[in-house]
């Protein structure tokens, strides 16, 4: 993808904050992090979402934030860590290259990522149930 800021940072067309590199995947720090470590796993070949990922790659994307989350820990001293991974607009994606966000967590960060819980019936939840899994 000729147009894709990802793709050309992913493949060192443009410089980065690279913290892990391998043939597949190079991890940059975010520039707008949400805490101090605040990186992105990002697959050196196109891929827009999860939908279009293969399997393989997804492995791959998650070994790597493993071994990086683990460096994080160890470095940074982080408390707690999430893994955040958005699809399309709705979900707030904004660079539509697959990325896996990795965002050490600290006790006084002051950062939220949350969701309001909503209150279905027993009723509604089983209906969605049989529209993913079938009746
Ligand atoms: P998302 O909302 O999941 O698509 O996340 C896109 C992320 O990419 C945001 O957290 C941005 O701060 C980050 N980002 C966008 N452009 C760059 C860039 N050139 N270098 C580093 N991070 C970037
Ligand atoms: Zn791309």
């Amino acid at each position: 993808m000729s147009d894709c800021i990802f793709c050309k940072i992913a493949n060192g067309e443009i410089p980065s904050n690279t913290i892990y590199e391998n043939s597949d995947f190079r991890v940059i720090l975010d520039n707008g992090p949400a805490t101090k470590g605040h990186a992105l796993v990002l697959p050196k070949a196109h891929y827009a979402d999860l939908f279009e990922i293969p399997e393989e790659t997804l492995a791959g994307a998650a070994k790597v934030a493993k071994e990086v989350a683990s460096n994080m820990k160890e470095k940074l001293g982080c408390d707690g860590l999430n893994l955040v991974q958005n699809n399309g607009s709705a979900a707030g994606q904004t660079v539509m290259h697959f990325h896996l966000h990795i965002i050490p967590r600290y006790s006084n960060d002051c950062q939220h990522i949350l969701w309001k819980p909503t209150q279905p019936s027993a009723e509604e939840l089983v209906a969605i149930k049989n529209t993913i899994v079938g009746e």
